[in-house]
């Protein structure tokens, strides 16, 4: 798990801004109820795009957020999973 912190704000990233320092976002919320739960399910967010009430995930809300931000929590996972060189069928 430290290794997905390691890899920076994962819209930082897709800001232009890589390797900004962060903590660790689970995206169980708003996911589908058949999907398999996974500790890779993780993606690292810096503390103003995660709690920041102006651009931070649980500030604005899970549903208004990725309107906001133009992608969503499952591009964000995809990247970082891509980043990680685990496939989605992986364990
Ligand atoms: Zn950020």
């Amino acid at each position: 798990m430290s290794r997905v912190a390691e890899l920076g704000c994962a819209v930082c990233r897709r800001l232009g801004h890589e390797g900004t320092p962060a903590e660790l976002h689970h995206p169980r919320a708003g996911t589908g109820a058949g999907r398999r739960a996974s500790h890779m399910d993780v993606i690292p967010l810096c503390p103003a795009h995660h709690r920041g009430a102006l651009s931070g995930i649980h500030g604005v809300g899970t549903k208004a957020w990725p309107k906001l931000m133009g992608f969503t929590e499952q591009d964000l996972l995809d990247d970082t999973l891509k980043l990680l060189g685990v496939a989605k069928e992986q364990h």
